[in-house]
């Protein structure tokens, strides 16, 4: 059975930091390296972390990089490495950035593994590319049947064009033979779909996925309503396990059960917590600026190589700061990016 890229993730954060730290002395970039390569999106989640930041954006597209700064960074992270250094593609949503195809074969040719996150909807015009590209694992942003897509804002037709891209993708994979990528339908848990746990399990699974990630919300919110809604979650945490099915299912960012209420619905609660990601991973967005995190800017790549902003002041300072208070930031409190006590 293929491991869910999520359950090695939960595991890795819970490595001492001491190893991250060994890793980033030693290597010319970061392990993971995710590219924003737009914050556009076709859709408009109820639940969704950007839409706020990105309306207080400029428009879409007005100060993205060229295509020329996507393949310098590309042509970086394919210097020899070990481990290899990674790329995750993300957004909004990455299908809409017009250098996807563009990107992905650079990605192939210069053998640098990549991975994305999207969410699904027109995944069917660009299987035939991810799947010749050798993506590893498409992780597709699915939060349950039809009736959630109301409840979640998104429009009419959502479920149904996302199941016509993973059949699309799991044709193209079976006419060329190959394994990947790896689908997972990554799934956040809330008010929009706790009344249908019951079945929800079964709709995804349904999708035929080679993994399911259910994830945590990354707000947290007080009351009555949002403590029955963890009380929900560690039923239907309880009844995942017992089932275990033919699809591996991670639960993601790893909580304890008896921690569920204190995650979902107490604000004041920071789970005293280390965070390690800033020692393996940063970002690019699609204006070119480089953080570890938030909006922790480094430089951009449109003035400085990734490997002269991994081995940055800013980024050391960063680092130092971190050590200093934890991940104790109001960033932090419920990021997906560390491991919950
Ligand atoms: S698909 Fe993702 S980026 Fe787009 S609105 Fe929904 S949560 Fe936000
Ligand atoms: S926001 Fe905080 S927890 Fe998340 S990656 Fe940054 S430092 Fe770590």
């Amino acid at each position: 059975m293929m491991r869910n890229p999520k359950s090695s993730l939960n595991a890795g954060f819970r490595l001492p930091r001491a190893v991250f730290r060994a890793l980033a002395t030693v290597r010319k970039h970061p392990l993971v390296t995710v590219l924003y390569l737009t914050y556009a999106c076709n859709l408009g989640c109820s639940f969704c972390v950007q839409r706020r930041s990105r309306d207080r954006r400029p428009k879409p597209n007005t100060d993205d990089i060229p295509i020329e700064a996507w393949s310098r960074i590309i042509e970086e992270l394919a210097e020899p490495c070990l481990p290899r250094s990674r790329v995750h593609l993300t957004g909004g949503e990455p299908l809409l950035a017009e250098v996807f195809p563009r990107i992905v074969r650079l990605l192939w040719q210069r053998r640098v593994p990549w991975t994305m996150t999207t969410n699904g909807t027109l995944l069917e015009s660009h299987a035939e590319s991810i799947v010749q590209y050798c993506a590893r694992n498409v992780s597709v942003s699915i939060h349950g049947p039809p009736q959630v897509d109301a409840q979640t804002a998104r429009p009419k037709g959502t479920f149904a064009r996302i199941r016509a891209g993973l059949e699309a993708v799991r044709r193209i994979r079976a006419i060329r033979k190959t394994r990947f990528p790896r689908i997972t339908l990554n799934c956040v848990l809330g008010g929009h779909n706790y009344q249908i746990f019951d079945t929800l399990l079964d709709h995804l699974t349904s999708l035929e996925p080679d993994s399911i990630t259910f994830q945590h919300p990354s707000e947290v919110i007080a009351g009555a309503a949002q403590e029955e809604i963890a009380k929900a979650v560690g039923r239907f945490m309880l009844n995942v396990s017992i089932k275990r099915g033919a699809v591996p299912v991670t639960f993601f960012p790893r909580v304890r059960l008896a921690r569920l209420t204190q995650y979902y619905a107490d604000p004041s609660s920071r789970f005293a917590s280390t965070c390690s990601a800033p020692w393996f991973l940063l970002r690019v967005q699609p204006n070119g600026r480089v953080t570890p995190c938030g909006d922790n800017a480094l430089g951009n790549v449109m003035r400085s190589s990734l490997h002269d902003l991994w081995y940055s002041e800013a980024l050391s300072h960063f680092r130092r700061r971190l050590l200093r208070s934890g991940a104790q930031w109001k960033a932090c409190h419920r990021c997906c990016h560390r491991a919950y006590g």
